[in-house]
């Protein structure tokens, strides 16, 4: 009994564990992969608020996901994944760029982002002066990443176009939404990695985004549109379609409560915005596959 007992433990510690691997293993590679070799995957983690982790190929990007401060309205990501976020732990390991939209807090927290990329040696940061400014704030940290910030500071409603490390990225300088805080310089981030093209609005008032010159983003064939929740009011669906024309919408920026409905009313007018999507949950990821050809 003992003997057929003792087997049968053998044969599970000898096969059935590699199978059951092997079974994780490929849930893991469909979950991350596309099913075909010609197109491209990138994933989305959300981190809270307007922050993600952007995943395409080898490279990997933080943008407006090193903060702290929700105002007691928006999401924050909590004290475990701030850790993850800045001391090179996965999923947040091995960044090759960080974006940070604008200074207010709750999109950039500057010691949160001096630690990330102490401890991320190849990671660059692409920031506007204000954002600059308030990390220079602290001599001793500024000293040691100071060899790997790009600062990108258009004037507004201008654009300018930056290449790192092979990740292509257009500023867009976009007036602040959110009762209009016109001193803020905000800068809307459209990445293109693997020949996918994210676009990250920041807090741009989408009532202004008309004035933006020396790019058409209708004609750039955006793949992902991070939108905040002023293009992703229905009143603003018109205005949002028209000049981002994202394939995919994730609407972001809205405090926790209204996250979990705010897909309701779309229920009724499916073709307000193209694919759209809210996270609810910070760390969860969502993958989507492109035909680049
Ligand atoms: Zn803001």
């Amino acid at each position: 009994m003992n003997r057929q007992a003792n087997c049968i433990c053998r044969y599970n510690n000898i096969l059935i564990k590699p199978i059951i691997l092997i079974l994780i293993l490929n849930l893991y590679l469909l979950n991350v992969r596309c099913s075909s070799v010609e197109k491209e995957s990138l994933s989305v983690t959300y981190v809270a608020n307007c922050g993600f982790l952007i995943e395409s190929g080898t490279k990997k990007i933080l943008v407006d996901a090193l903060f702290k401060e929700g105002y007691n309205r928006y999401e924050i990501p909590d004290s475990g994944t701030r850790i993850l976020l800045t001391s090179n732990k996965e999923p947040f390991n091995n960044i090759d760029l960080i974006l940070i939209t604008h200074s207010h807090a709750d999109h950039f927290d500057p010691e949160m982002v001096i630690r990330c990329m102490v401890n991320n040696p190849d990671a660059k940061l692409l920031c506007p002066e204000q954002v600059l400014d308030i990390i220079g704030k602290d001599p001793a940290g500024y000293e040691k990443i100071r060899s790997r910030i790009t600062e990108c500071t258009p004037d507004t409603f201008t654009t300018e176009k930056i290449e790192i490390d092979g990740i292509e990225v257009t500023a867009c300088r976009l007036a602040h939404g959110y009762q209009n805080k016109s001193d803020i310089q905000n800068i809307a981030y459209l990445i293109r990695i693997n020949k996918i093209k994210v676009f990250h609005t920041g807090d741009a008032d989408p009532l202004q985004i008309n004035k933006l010159t020396g790019i058409d983003l209708s004609e750039e064939h955006i793949n992902i549109g991070l939108i905040n929740s002023e293009f992703g009011q229905i009143k603003n669906a018109e205005i949002t379609n028209r000049y981002i024309h994202a394939a995919h919408n994730i609407i972001m920026h809205l405090p926790g409560d209204i996250a979990m409905t705010w897909m309701e009313p779309l229920k009724e007018q499916p073709g307000l915005f193209s694919d759209p999507f809210v996270f609810t949950k910070s760390l969860e990821k969502k993958v989507y596959c492109f035909d680049t050809e």
